[in-house]
């Protein structure tokens, strides 16, 4: 994909830009950067023209992506990666050379790992895991307070909000941060608690509060400590 370069708001911006059969210019900013997709034979200067357009949005965009990575873990192979409140470490199987994750033990040093993979590809696996995991455990949690609560055990999904820990919306699909993967249980049962009682008071009344505390007695010190993981 070729590099290209725009001047937006008086900043050197870089994007990759890809040609085909489409009918308008697109544009897709994530954390590898911004790509524009364009019809095949639309000139560079009409591009530049439309990136001029949005040169607010893009500029924007573009750094709130860099302030989120500069928060991600540090993508090696001998970091310890939390889950459940424990650390975990890449290993490889000796027989098969298949990476696995494994629980790490204090009194373990990390044995340097005969492979090579790039920060990219770290990410891309231990993230893989996290998600599974936290699927697994998440749906779980909502099964057992769901029954606790005596509602219908809701749908849920995975957020990647920088901010919130879980969500309930009105038609009842809780979100939950796959972060929360990376917190002792009994942190994630209070973020399942919170948004349960959602479904029903969808509010934070002293009704609300009550319902949490009927299924997850002490929900206060769980608040006061999950605000050390913001
Ligand atoms: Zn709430």
């Amino acid at each position: 994909m070729p590099i290209q370069t725009a001047c937006l708001n008086g900043q050197e911006i870089t994007y990759t830009l890809t040609r085909s059969r489409r009918k308008s210019i697109g544009l897709q900013i994530n954390q590898q950067g911004l790509r524009i997709s364009a019809p095949l034979h639309t000139p560079l200067l009409y591009i530049d023209t439309v990136l001029q357009q949005k040169a607010d949005w893009i500029t924007k965009k573009l750094t709130q992506w860099q302030e989120k990575k500069s928060l991600a873990p540090a993508w090696t192979l001998n970091a310890t990666y939390p889950l459940l409140g424990e650390p975990w470490r890449i290993t490889i199987i000796k027989p098969t050379g298949e990476i696995v994750m494994t629980r790490s033990f204090d009194h373990e040093l990390p044995q340097p790992l005969a492979i090579e993979l790039t920060p990219r590809q770290i990410e891309t696996f231990v993230m893989s895991w996290y998600r599974q995991q936290a699927i697994t455990c998440f749906q779980q949690r909502i099964g057992i307070y769901a029954h606790k609560m005596a509602v219908p055990t809701p749908p849920f999904r995975l957020s990647q909000a920088k901010t919130r820990w879980g969500s309930c919306n009105s038609r009842g699909i809780i979100s939950l941060n796959w972060r929360l993967i990376q917190l002792p249980l009994h942190l994630i049962d209070y973020v399942v608690a919170h948004e349960l009682a959602h479904l029903i008071e969808m509010n934070h009344s002293k009704a609300f509060w009550e319902v949490v505390e009927k299924v997850y007695p002490g929900y206060r010190i769980a608040r006061v400590e999950l605000k050390r993981y913001e």
